[in-house]
């Protein structure tokens, strides 16, 4: 496949795999995708295995992701996760505004893109979800929610930041549902936020910045939905969980 922006799958793993899980994981991954140079790859495995998963994929082709991060640096901030105690583990990307974190933990636009500023200014990158609900889309709102989310969730950040930004369109009527969404509809969500962040920033930024699609990938629709002009990678929820499904998901992309 061969697209202007370079495709980047990452595996967010949720609250999954104990240590010597993720290390069966990251192992077999490392065997499976050694050859892999077309795809940015990356796991994001929870707090706990961040250690473990990065001395085993030292020197390999897959960075690491965290799912959260605090927007502050240090102090009382109970059961929270500062920037600096990420990049003791090498991470390089850090979800945000997950759909399940906006859901369960109340996180707004507001506090994401406070977070995104956090995560910039440690110079790590985060991957920033958007999507509707299933009743927003059945209520025709699908644009007028991604529209808000995006401009709430990207407030404040300058052009130079959202350039080394991940944008991730995550239905949540797919998350985890085994629904996915139609090539036609991945698309369409995919252009709008593009042309979207070409009337916030410029087209420059609209060409160059990647959208991932997520919810429900699968080894058998990654091919067909990474095909799509505008998605350029996958955040993968449950078939990031085996190194099979989550191996032939970026093999099947190239
Ligand atoms: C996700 O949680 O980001 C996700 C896309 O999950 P799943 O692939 O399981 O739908």
């Amino acid at each position: 496949m061969n697209k202007e922006r370079k495709l980047i799958i990452a595996g967010n793993w949720k609250m999954n795999k104990t240590v010597a899980e993720a290390l069966d994981l990251v192992r077999g991954l490392k065997i499976e995708l050694t050859n892999v140079k077309e795809v940015d790859i990356v796991v994001c495995p929870p707090f706990t295995a961040l250690a473990e998963a990065s001395k085993a994929i030292l020197d390999t082709n897959i960075r690491l992701g965290a799912q959260n991060m605090s927007e502050h640096n240090v102090g009382a901030y109970t059961g929270e996760i500062a920037a600096v105690m990420l990049k003791e583990f090498s991470v390089r990307f850090v979800i945000l505004g997950h759909s399940e974190r906006r859901q369960y933990q109340k996180e707004s636009d507001a506090l994401i893109a406070k977070k995104a500023l956090a995560v910039h200014a440690a110079a790590l990158k985060p991957i920033i979800c958007v999507g509707e609900t299933l009743a927003e889309r059945e209520a025709g709102q699908m644009q007028q929610v991604l529209e808000t989310q995006v401009r709430g969730s990207l407030a404040g950040l300058p052009k130079e930041q959202m350039l080394e930004t991940i944008l991730a369109y995550e239905p949540v009527w797919a998350i985890g549902t085994g629904k996915t969404a139609t090539t036609a509809q991945a698309q369409e969500a995919h252009a709008f936020i593009r042309s979207l962040l070409g009337k916030m920033f410029d087209d420059a930024v609209a060409r160059r910045v990647r959208i991932q699609y997520g919810g429900s990938v699968k080894p058998s629709n990654a091919k067909e939905l990474m095909s799509q002009p505008d998605v350029d990678g996958a955040l993968v929820g449950g078939a990031a969980l085996e190194v099979r499904s989550f191996a032939d998901i970026i093999k099947s992309s190239i």
